[in-house]
Order: structure tokens, then sequence, then C-alpha cells
């Protein structure tokens, strides 16, 4: 018997008991006549004691033991004399009588502890070493218990959970596809999943009116902290439903998973915007509603006493933060320069002090009296005390960049506490969104989400206007899932890809298969995927996403672990009939 019990579980009520435990060494310490081991496993530490006195040839090999030596210790449970309120065997200790060493280890290339010397490059190449540390242990912990809670909702609610291809077929439309070059057909390719999305229309044609997959996609995109090029999606699809339905459902998956697993009752109905709405109150169509501080619009207010950047410009903003009327000419400097950072792309920022003594100052005393600054107070709501901030410009990049800048204000007053958390809807998103460099449409969601029934009629006279039935669940400023009511119409599908700019031709080569699929009986059908990796770091209260995959790609998309991507052979490439074409540097 390797084990009879694991290094997380023995309690002041087992003294006396004979026990054998494995597990790695995490640290041990001469004291005197005494050898203390922290012995480790999946589910915590205990302490294991060797003693000079009673066993001076054990002591002396417990001595010559390293860290993360993997052992098997043989003893009795007796009682600390030092108890250790931090550990939850931490009344207890073993006394050890018999001891094997199943393997030595090298020295680690950092410390197995919760806070470790580790940078990032080297822990992302000892992966299996960091997984051993508490943080990456409780966040998949945690990985696996949402997933499980998902799975145990839905399943209490007759979805089916199918598998759909990994190889299947490039399309166009979306991000970039990662391909697979086919061996048994030269020349043609796979590609990797975006997402099950026609699989799970299928299926609805196919009758499985309620479909769940905890699936990976992948999308060759730039990476940042909350992209990989293979992340997991809860992914989700109903037949017979309206939007009202798959909301009210996909509420329920999320205020379950915070119940279960957080104990968090969210026990209202979440907040249900307009995209207009958003972009109008929070310049973003994924808001962080933890805190208030909305966007003002002051552009008739402002507009008219010969300031230039103001009368040039096609929108005024104001965001109102609340009790800083007192912010220095530093701090003000820092927030300008903030919003002239390139990714920001403002060209200055205004602003007007609103006193606690009612005084008004500004950064526009020559052009605006108190009298007309007044009128802005008044539009922000603003109350003795405040500090208004004002950025001007074009319409939607000015929205953009007052987010930004609520976000930053949001993150320099604290109120954006990660134990808090807010979801919301952003319902009725534009259909489409031009492309100024292609000149043309493309789908804000993807091609199969259907318009407003109201806006079918725009589809020929102005298809930038419709609306989408399409959805986004957000929680904290994070998009942790999107979906949308699919075209279920096969005349409808295809106008939508004329729309789009594909030939009747190219419409029939990519995406025949669904059309020819409509003609067979689609019912009505709409449906979602949440970014399970998002969902699981916010949860975890991770910034990244990497935090809680078990084995992510580094920034550059490399798996340094596993050297990956890496080059194949010339025998590999001659069977693929693939020849290279890289130039030398
Ligand atoms: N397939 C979509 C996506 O990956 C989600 C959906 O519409 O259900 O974004």
């Amino acid at each position: 018997m390797y084990r009879t019990h694991t290094c997380g579980e023995l309690r002041i009520q087992d003294i006396s008991k004979r026990v054998i435990l494995s597990g790695w060494i995490q640290r041990s310490r001469d004291l005197g006549g005494m050898t203390f081991i922290d012995l480790r496993d999946r589910y915590g530490i205990t302490q294991l004691v060797f003693n000079m006195e009673t066993n001076a040839g054990l002591c002396r090999e417990a001595r010559k033991l390293g860290r993360e030596f993997v052992i098997q210790a043989t003893g009795v449970v007796t009682e600390r004399s030092n108890k250790n309120p931090k550990l939850s065997t931490g009344d207890i200790e073993i006394m050890v009588d018999i001891l094997t060493v199943f393997n030595e280890s090298v020295t680690p290339p950092f410390t197995i502890e919760t806070e470790t010397d580790g940078g990032d490059e080297l822990r992302m190449k000892y992966r299996y070493l960091d997984l051993r540390r508490d943080p990456l242990k409780n966040n998949l912990w945690l990985r696996h218990r949402m997933a499980f809670e998902a799975r145990n909702y839905f399943n209490s609610r007759q979805f089916m959970e199918i598998e759909t291809p990994m190889l299947i077929k490039s399309t166009p439309e979306g991000a970039r596809d990662f391909v697979v070059p086919s061996r048994i057909n030269p020349g043609q390719f796979y590609a990797l999943p975006q997402s099950p999305q026609t699989f799970k229309q299928l299926l609805m044609v196919a009758g499985y009116d309620r479909y769940v997959q905890i699936v990976k996609c992948f999308r060759d995109e730039d990476l940042r902290a909350d992209r990989q090029p293979e992340f997991t999606q809860i992914d989700c699809e109903m037949s017979f439903v309206h939007q009202d339905d798959v909301l009210n459902m996909f509420e329920g998956m999320v205020k379950h998973l915070f119940k279960s697993i957080k104990g968090i009752d969210l026990n209202h109905e979440f907040p249900r915007l307009s995209y207009d709405q958003a972009m109008e109150q929070y310049g973003s169509d994924k808001p962080d509603i933890r805190f208030e501080m909305r966007i003002s619009d002051l552009t008739t207010a402002a507009k008219g006493k010969g300031f230039t950047v103001i009368d040039s410009a096609a929108y005024v903003g104001g965001l109102c933060v609340r009790g800083c009327s007192e912010y220095s000419r530093k701090q003000l400097d820092e927030l300008t320069e903030f919003v002239k950072k390139p990714q920001i792309g403002a060209k200055g920022l205004l602003y007007v002090k609103y006193g606690t003594d009612g005084i008004i100052k500004s950064s526009v005393d020559k052009f605006y009296s108190a009298d007309d600054l007044k009128i802005w107070l008044n539009q922000v709501k603003a109350q003795p005390g405040d500090l208004i901030l004002v950025l001007t410009g074009e319409r939607m990049s000015t929205l953009r960049a007052l987010s930004e800048l609520r976000l930053e204000m949001g993150n320099r007053l604290n109120l954006r506490p990660k134990d808090v958390f807010k979801p919301l809807w952003v319902l009725d998103f534009p259909l489409l969104e031009w492309d100024e460099e292609a000149k043309r449409f493309f789908a804000m969601h993807h091609p199969f989400t259907s318009p407003k029934t109201e806006d079918i009629g725009l589809l020929d006279t102005n298809p930038g206007k419709i609306r989408a039935n399409a959805y986004d669940i957000v929680i904290n400023g994070v998009e942790v899932g999107g979906g949308s009511i699919r075209i279920h119409n096969e005349y409808l599908q295809k106008k939508m890809f004329s729309v789009l700019g594909f030939t009747p031709e190219e419409a029939e080569r990519q995406f025949g298969f669904l059309m020819q699929a409509f003609r067979y009986g689609a019912p009505p059908h709409g449906g979602i995927a949440f970014g399970f990796d998002r969902l699981v770091s916010l949860f975890a209260g991770e910034d990244s996403i990497r935090d809680v995959i078990a084995f992510p790609k580094n920034n550059t998309a490399r798996d340094v672990m596993i050297d990956s991507p890496s080059k194949i052979s010339n025998e590999q490439l001659k069977e693929l009939s693939i020849k290279l074409n890289i130039k030398k540097e």
C-alpha cells in the first residue's frame, strides 16, 4: 500500500493512528536533535518528524533528502507542541519510523511554494513544477468544479453534451483559421474550429433541441491577457426559443455557478442594456457596472463659445468623478498623458473642478464663465467636491476613450473590487460592421445571426442600421459570453451572405451544407457560447486566462515546455505534399 491517507487529511482526532503517507518533500529543517520535513501532495502538507535520540539512523537518512524527492513515510500521528494554524493538518505531525525513497529530484529551478522566485518564462518551461504550487492548483480545482457544476445545471435541464469534429473546413468569416494539411488528400487542408457554430446549428436541424459542449476552439489571432490560440467554450444551442428564453436559461446558469461555487446569491434579474445605451453611457459594449460614473453628452451644452477644440468636435463627453475636485496639477497631467496614449488616442483632456466651497475652476476658463460651466455641472449631475473630465472628438472614438478613462479612474479610486460581481446583458447589437479597408460589411457577431424582424426591410436599403438578435453577457467589464438567435430560413441566410459580399457560388461553396440542411426543416433556434477560461479567471480573481489553463501558450503563441510550434521532418513534409518557401533572414 502506498498510502493510508493524503497529506491534507490528518487531524487531531487521528492521534495515535499508524499511517502511511506518500508525497514530495517541500522543505526540510534540522533543529538540534530533530529533523522536520514538510511532505506535500495535491491535498496539502503534513509535517514529518525524525528524532535523533530515538532513531538516529533514520534521522541521518532523512537529513540526506532534498527538495522534491518523492518519499513514503510510515509512522504514528502525534499532537504537535508547536501548532501551525495556517495548515489544515497543523495540529499534528507524524513520528516516522519507516522511510522509503521512491525517487530523487534534481534541484528545482524555483521553489515550489505559494510565493515563488521563478520568473514567468521559467515557470512556463517547467509548468509541471509550477502546477505543484498552490495558486495554479487552486485555479485548476476551481476550473474543474465550474465545469462540473455547469454540466450539472445543463444535465438537469435536458441538455445533451455532443462532441463535434475538430478537423473541419476553413471559412473566410471571423478570425484567422489554424489549418491542418491532409495527407490523404494532397494539397487540401482542414481547419480547426473557431467554434462549433455550424455543427450546433446542424444538431438543431437534427432535432437535438438542447445541446451543450465544453469544447476547445482555435483562433489564430494576436494574443492578449485574455486570449490564447486555443481556448475553451461552454457552447450551447436551443430550439424553439425566443431571445428571452435563451437569456433566462443562461442567466440561470451563471447564477447557479455563483451560488454553487462562490456561495454568492445573485437573486436579481441581470440588467439589460442595448448596445446603443451601453455605448452612450459607458463608451463600451462591455461596461464595468461595479461603479456608476456614466458618460454625459455635453455636445450641445458646450458648443458655441468660440473654443475651436469644442466647436469643431462632433462629440463632447464628460465624466463626473466624485470627490476629486482637489486633484493636483500633477495628477491631471498624468491623466492627460494617459488619454494621449496611442491606444486611447485622445488629443488632450479638459477638466472642471467644482470645489467643496462651490468655486469652479477649469482648464477652459478663457472661453467659459462660471455660469457657462454650471450648465456642464448640471448636465453631469455634479456636486461640490467633484471633478469633471471632458474629452472631445469624433463620436465613437471619443466614447471609447472616455470608457478607458472611466476604467482608469475606477482603478485609481478602488471602485473595481475583485470580490464584487456585476453581470449584465448587452442586447441589440448592430448586425453588420462596415470595414473601411475592405470596403464591405462584416457580420458583427457571425453570418448566422438573425436580424430583428422589424429591421429586415433595411437589408436592401440601409444594412448598417440593422439591429441583430444578438446578446453578450458581461461581468465586471469582461465579455464572458455571446450569442444570438439564428437565421433558420434558407432565403434569409442567402440574403445575408449576399449583403456580406459573397457571390451565390462562394456562399454555396463555403456554407452550402448549412443551407442544404435548412431545406429539410430547420427549427427556430438560438444559442450562446461562454468563454470558459475567462469565466474561470474572473471567479479566480486572475488577470490572465493563462493562470487558469494547465498548459497555456506564451505571448508569442509558443509552448516553451514542449517547444512547439517546431519544424517537421522533410519526410513528413513530403508525405503531406508540402514544399516550404521560407526566405532566409
Ligand atoms: N459561436 C459563437 C462564438 O463563438 C457563439 C454563438 O453565437 O453561440 O462567438
